[in-house]
């Protein structure tokens, strides 16, 4: 046991490979699949086709790759080099406060070291690499509380590609900074739904006030791509190549709390789309695989949107219009506009499959918590440990608080390992609105009982 608060790794001890779940689950993943308006479905050949037209051939391959281990380019280590690792720190301080006996330990790895504050240029820097090798010069996307896109922006302006960036309306409204800061970093922002698309424009039709969703913006971003030769799409969350290089987190996280001398009892994310949930928690899953490890590795997602909680497990569109392919997931359904909480990168109609298998499966766990509890929670972390989180973080941190309470009250020893996913100066508004008081619940379903009404 180790008495630090601070595991460092140098940069020489970056992983030099990302782990590719797909090998190790109990089934195969399941393909994606394509019906077409009149109901022919697609081989997959047509359907890689199309594939190649939005994504870089290696991400193609990476999406399906039977390899557990695959190399990460030297150029993309180089750049992870600047900001990696990331720091793996004890929460000492919120121990403290919480009153925590000496055998409940809280620890957290922390993404929001990196230059966009999150988790997510963890993906972007590859995936601009990737596009660049290929002589791409522009990639479109969405973004939902400009986490993703300002992650894209920065990757894309190191390998000079142009970004054009379709923003969630409802976190456009409410998080001007964010866009200023993908202008800055050389983006082009849209306030989606959107005039410029086909997409869009069906929406707004439909409803002038549209306060968007992801699945709206992600119509929009491919629509860009598919109508341009030069243009790719590129997916901040949810796919299997973004999940395989989101577990660089968990890679250092599993060498840092050796430094510590612990091993998690629990590992705990937030899960919008999956990936920083994945990236933590997938290489514990291997470890659970070698028999080193024990650990419950538990979700926590919105109550306004509680997809793995409350949603169905089937295949269904990864957008609003039908643009992508259908997926099996766990989903609410892929025309659900979720109210418009602050936790804007957890407003996703779906989930990773791969996520979504390991709960379906029985190998992860699933909670749904309020918001106004998870602001108490950031709050309660803030004083305690100086870091704001970012409202989706704040997710794991009331959970990772929840699991040390039930520990202390059950007079058990617990190790609880959580993912800050990234830092929360972009999201003052949100903070002040919970400093006022003006914050709302929202219920998915007024009346359903979901997983998690305790915490
Ligand atoms: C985007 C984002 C999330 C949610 O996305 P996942 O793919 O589920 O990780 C969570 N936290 C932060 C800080 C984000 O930017």
């Amino acid at each position: 046991m180790s008495d630090k608060t601070r595991f460092g790794l140098d940069e020489t001890r970056i992983p030099e490979a990302w782990y590719n779940i797909m090998p190790d689950l109990k089934t195969p993943p399941a393909p994606p699949r394509v019906v077409t308006p009149d109901g022919t479905e697609l081989g997959p050949d047509q359907i890689g086709e199309v594939m190649a037209k939005l994504f870089p051939m290696e991400c193609l391959k990476q999406e399906m790759s039977p390899d557990r281990w695959i190399d990460i380019p030297g150029a993309v280590i180089d750049v992870y080099k600047t900001y990696r690792p990331s720091p793996l720190l004890r929460a000492k301080q919120l121990e403290r406060v919480l009153g925590l006996p000496a055998g409940v330990k809280i620890f957290f790895k922390y993404e929001g070291v990196s230059p966009a504050g999150s988790h997510k240029p963890n993906t972007a820097i590859p995936q601009a690499y990737y596009n660049k090798q290929e002589g791409i010069t522009k990639i479109s996307t969405e973004t939902g509380a400009g986490q993703w896109g300002s992650a894209l922006s920065i990757a894309g302006a190191l390998y000079g590609i142009d970004v054009e960036v379709f923003m969630v309306g409802v976190s456009y409204d409410q998080k001007p900074y964010r866009r200023i800061l993908m202008e800055t970093y050389g983006g082009t922002v849209h306030k989606s739904p959107s005039n410029l698309t086909e997409a869009g424009r069906h929406v707004l039709a439909m409803d002038p006030n549209s306060t968007g969703s992801l699945g709206i913006a992600i119509s929009e971003a491919v629509e860009v791509a598919m109508k341009n030769d030069d243009t790719h799409y590129a997916l901040g969350s949810v796919l299997n190549h973004v999940c395989l290089h989101q577990t660089i987190i968990g890679l250092e996280a599993i060498e840092q709390m050796a430094l510590a001398e612990e091993e998690p009892d629990v590992v705990i994310a937030c899960v919008g789309g999956g990936s920083n949930f994945a990236g933590l928690a997938f290489p514990y899953y291997h470890r659970k695989l070698e028999g080193k490890s024990n650990a419950r590795l538990l979700a926590v997602e919105p109550k306004a949107c509680p997809t793995l909680t409350a949603g169905e497990y089937r295949y269904d569109l990864g957008d609003e219009a039908g643009m992508t392919p259908q997926m099996l997931m766990y989903t609410l359904g892929h025309d659900f506009v979720p109210a418009g909480i602050h936790a804007g990168g957890l407003r996703y109609h779906g989930d990773s499959p791969l996520v979504s298998q390991l709960v379906h499966e029985g190998e992860a766990e699933a909670i749904a918590v309020d918001q106004t509890a998870c602001f108490a929670a950031a709050a309660q972390f803030a004083r305690a440990e100086g870091i704001l989180p970012a409202p989706e973080s704040s997710h794991a941190i009331l959970a990772a608080i929840n699991e040390a309470l039930a520990a202390k009250e059950a007079g058990e020893d617990k190790v609880i390992l959580f993912n800050l996913s990234g830092h929360g100066h972009f999201d003052l508004a949100a903070y002040a609105a919970y400093n006022a008081g003006e914050l709302e619940d929202f219920d998915f379903a007024a009346g359903a009982t979901l997983c998690g009404d305790d915490l």
